[in-house]
Formats: C-alpha cells, structure tokens, sequence
C-alpha cells in the first residue's frame, strides 16, 4: 500500500482534519499521480456535507485533479514517470456496456465509479484528489498539455468537461446564439469555451455584478435576470441555454428565452423537484435537457481544445488549511471562479 497525506471529513458539520489515507500497488494498468493541484468543485461540497445521500465518511473529495506521474504499471503503455496528468469525476467504469464502448464512461449502464464516495473494483472506497497521491487505471488518466499550467489545468477536469461535452453535443458554433445561466464556476467556463467555438455568448446573471468580467471572458451581452424587462426583451432568442445554477430557477421563465427548435440543458441539479409547464416546450420545439460531465475520449478532446484556444479558468490558489474557509465563500458566491487547493501546503 501506498501511504497519501489528506485532508479528510468525518461528517455533514465537521471541519477538514489533517488524515492519512492508503492508496492500493499499482496493478499491471495502474498510475501514480503525485497530485500538485486539486480544484473546490461546488459537488465536493454538496457530498462533504451529506446533502447528495449517504457518505461514508471519512470523506477526502476532489475531482479536479492536476499533478505528475510517479510511477507506472508494468503494462501501462499511455504514460511514464514525469508525464503531466489529470483526473476528473470518474476513475473507472466496466468498460463493455454499450455507452462505454461509444467512449461515454459517465454514461456507463453498471454506473461509473466517482473518484471519490465511491467503490471500486476491488471493494475499496474511493477517496479524491485533497491528497498527495492517487492511483487510476491507465484509462481514466487525462493528458495535460504543457502549456496549460497545473493549478489552471485542474478546474478543466469538472467545470470544463462539464460545460464544454454539452456545448459540443449540441453544436455551439458560429450563427448559434448560446446563453448561460449563472456565472460562477462552471458559467464563466462556458462562457470562454462557447466564445472559442464560434457561439454569440450571452451571461444572464442574477445581477450585473460580473458584468465586466463576462466581457472580458468573450461574452457578447450580459443581462441581470432579477430584471423582469430581460425576460420580455430576450424571448425566442437563443438556440442552447446552459443552466450552471443548482438552485431552483423558474424554469419556464428561462424555457420562454428559447427560440424554434431550441435547447435548455441543465448542468446545475437542484435538489428539490422543478415545476415545469409542459406548454412552455411544445409551442416552439423546444427541449428540455441534462448532461454528465463527458466521456474520457471528450475530456482529452476538451484539454487539447483549451490548449489550443489558450483557454484557462480563472482560479485563486489556497493552501490546503483553507478548505474551510473556501467552502464558505463558495456557499457565499465569493469567488473568482474557482478555488485551487496547492496541494504542496498538506
Ligand atoms: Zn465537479
Ligand atoms: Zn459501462
């Protein structure tokens, strides 16, 4: 066994405590991260807090996943020691289901295996990336390209994969006009990558707060939604809405906003029901939608696409004492986009 430096959580009310955790010997397949950087996903705060369902606490999260190969598998052809690599949400899945193999892993029909509040194949429970080590097959290790840096390349592994898999499955391209819904995390990353593929970019945003930072991101228009007059002026208009907000939202209300044949695809998941009016749909074609993060094949696709567009999160780096506090400015929408845990502090 291998032994990993963490920071780990007993409980719903309990603060982050120093912990050791154990990661298993490489099998044949297997890679060893030496992890520099994790990212604060808004989802490791849900589950660390127990509002997802049952936890099996001790909890170490983190599915954002930035570092350097330490050690290989003697079978493991894609990696080597030195390489830079990344982990996201899943760290394995069956592999033979029919979305496995369309390279849709989230999708798999036995269930994926999270990276964290999981259980893997050899029964063990899955701990994430707020620690100094971890172990993923071969195939669910992500390549960085070198010239995106570390600590910037670990929020593409969720908020990335997250907003770019939907812009991309439903064409996000020049000539479409594409809204997104809520500008933290996971919204100013769909601003930046809907920009680079070709889309008209609007931010509809409580407030004009961010306004300036959603231009500057490649946003064409920026409306606050607490604004009745946005509604009334933007109806009919867009052609893909990405909601990122996982609160309640009057669905109807942001459905009137798209135009024929148009798209809302949720990537935010609140906890309690929607109240959908079906006739805000059939009038126009409309649909209504969700999407999972995306499969290993598009994350890499996804990495090499924000290299090559020179796109990175906006992040602030933390040390690893600063869990704590970071959760509470998420809860508290002050952050700008995303935390980064340096994981050098633990
Ligand atoms: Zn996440
Ligand atoms: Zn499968």
């Amino acid at each position: 066994m291998i032994t990993a430096k963490a920071r780990a959580v007993d409980g719903p009310d309990k603060s982050f405590r120093a912990a050791e955790i154990k990661r298993r010997n490489l099998d044949s397949h297997d890679v060893l991260i030496e992890i520099k950087y994790a990212g604060i996903c808004h989802s490791d705060i849900h589950t660390a807090h127990g509002e997802w369902g049952d936890v099996p606490y001790p909890l170490v999260p983190g599915h954002e996943i930035a570092g350097i190969v330490a050690d290989v598998g003697s079978e493991v052809t894609k990696y080597k020691v030195g390489d830079r690599a990344g982990v996201g949400c899943m760290v394995d899945s069956c592999g033979e289901c029919e979305n496995c193999r369309k390279g849709e892993e989230q999708y798999c029909l036995k269930g994926n295996v999270p990276t964290y509040a999981g259980v893997d194949k050899y029964g063990e429970p899955t701990q994430g990336g707020y620690s100094t080590h971890i172990v993923v097959t071969e195939d669910f290790v992500l390549k960085i390209p070198d010239n995106i840096e570390l600590d910037a390349a670990a929020p593409l592994l969720c908020a990335g994969i997250t907003t770019y898999s939907p812009l991309n499955h439903w064409g996000a391209g020049p000539g479409k006009k594409v809204a997104v819904v809520g500008m933290g995390g996971l919204g100013h990353m769909a601003v930046k990558i809907a920009h680079a593929m070709g889309a008209e970019v609007t931010v509809l945003s409580q407030s004009l707060r961010k306004k300036e930072d959603g231009l500057q991101f490649g946003a064409e228009n920026y409306y606050a939604t607490s604004d009745p007059a946005t509604f009334e002026k933007l109806a009919g208009t867009f052609d893909l809405i990405i909601n990122t907000v996982s609160a309640n939202i009057d669905m109807n209300a942001y459905l009137s906003l798209l135009a024929l044949d148009g798209t809302l695809v949720n990537v935010g998941a609140p906890a309690e029901p929607l109240a959908l009016n079906v006739f805000s749909l059939i009038p126009h074609r409309r649909s209504f939608a969700g999407s999972l993060i995306g499969g290993i094949r598009e994350t890499q696709e996804m990495l090499d696409f924000c290299a090559t567009h020179n796109i990175a999160p906006k992040i602030e780096v933390i040390s690893a004492d600063d869990i704590d506090e970071a959760y509470e400015r998420v809860l508290a929408s002050d952050v700008k986009y995303r935390f980064v845990i340096d994981i050098s502090t633990m």
